[in-house]
């Protein structure tokens, strides 16, 4: 059991639904002071800008570097928020610890490295500053689990997760495919860790910022982590994802932040009776699930005694045409038809290979 403490608690003012903003990277002391001065009025809470920037390829822009951790004062000045900053190295670490660094983040291109994080984790030995970690770049939850049990390890309680996105080469309307199943998953392995969205990481794209940012609401996620800058197209990293001050205003002022039920027990009991009803056909499309295998198990027998194939291509097409078209008319989806198709499907493969396998004897000749 990890022991977390939650982005409420960090003792920085943050709060339930943070909002951090800032440059992908710090490029000058004015660019800095110009988006802080962009950010007054707005309800942003931590500062975020990149000093180290690790990119995919050699030759882009990496980062003013350390020099850059000075500028943050400017910004903690002009807004009166904390400041954070993503470290990928143990010099990274010393360095920001030095310059009064508020939170540090580790990024997706780091997440992916135990080595990488073990190291980070090492330099952060007997401090207690919060870290948010971002996933990995592939949508691997153990590795993303492992980097939070390693900074647990060495004293780190403060820690929240960034969802950003998954690297997907098929994927054509997301830079990083967002997959709200995982923050998710992660929640429920790490009871009260706080995990935030980076719809900036996740579009690639100004126009979806929006969009992006409402769905994270939308599955409860805990705060917005979005790139910010005075002149976005002429931003040295990160050009067509960031935003005007203006702009995240306008964005934040549209976003929908729907209320927690647990915080309002009258509701909570109004929607005790749809729960109930819930439960109760829970329970029965159990029981006809299990039927179903019941008779799988039957026709698993009638195969083996035959020595039929337990994959049958013609009745699968079929099973799946049918039934995707019945799933339509009861207004389901075909992607959830056949999500739940292909987990039955897979089940009953399982079911009466395991029966193939059997000694027991044939009850017929
Ligand atoms: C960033 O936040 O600018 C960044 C490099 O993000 P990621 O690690 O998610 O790619
Ligand atoms: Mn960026």
């Amino acid at each position: 059991m990890m022991n977390i403490i939650d982005i409420k608690d960090w003792g920085l003012g943050l709060s339930e639904h943070v909002l951090i903003a800032g440059p992908c990277s710090a490029e000058s002391p004015q660019q800095i002071e110009t988006i802080a001065k962009g950010l007054k009025g707005s309800p942003v809470e931590l500062f975020r800008a990149g000093v180290w920037k690790p990119r995919t390829r050699p030759g882009s822009f990496e980062g003013v570097g350390a020099e850059a951790l000075e500028w943050l004062q400017i910004a903690k000045d002009i807004l009166n928020v904390p400041v954070t900053v993503e470290v990928a190295k143990t010099e990274h670490v010393d360095a920001a610890l030095k310059a009064g660094v508020d939170v540090l983040w580790i990024g997706a291109r780091t997440t992916v490295n135990p080595f990488s994080v073990q190291e980070i984790c090492e330099a952060l030995k007997g401090t207690d500053i919060p870290v948010m970690v971002k996933n990995p770049i592939n949508p691997d939850l153990q590795l993303w689990l492992g980097a939070f049990e390693r900074l647990n390890k060495v004293g780190i309680k403060k820690v929240a997760g960034i969802h950003r996105g998954f690297s997907d080469p098929y994927e054509k309307r997301y830079r990083n495919k967002p997959e709200w199943s995982l923050p998710i998953h992660l929640k429920r392995m790490i009871p009260g860790i706080s995990v935030i969205c980076d719809p900036s990481h996740i579009a690639g794209a100004r126009e979806i910022i929006g969009a992006v940012s409402q769905r994270a609401i939308n599955f409860g996620l805990d705060g917005l982590m979005i790139e910010t800058h005075h002149d976005p197209d002429k931003a040295w990293s990160d050009a067509k994802q960031q935003i005007t001050p203006d702009t995240l205003k306008i964005i934040y002022e549209s976003l929908i932040f729907r209320k927690n039920v647990d915080e309002h027990p009258e509701m909570l009991n109004e929607l005790e009776q749809f729960r109930q009803k819930i439960d109760l056909l829970d329970a029965q499309l159990l029981e006809l699930f299990a039927e179903r295998f019941k008779v799988i198990e039957q026709v698993g027998d009638y195969k083996r005694e035959h020595n039929l194939a337990v994959y049958q291509p013609s009745r699968w097409e079929e099973v799946m045409e049918s039934r995707i078209q019945d799933g339509l008319r009861k207004n389901m989806t075909e992607k959830f038809m056949k999500s739940l198709l292909f987990a039955i499907h897979e089940e009953s493969v399982k079911k009466q290979e395991a029966q193939l396998k059997e000694t027991r004897p044939l009850t017929k000749a």
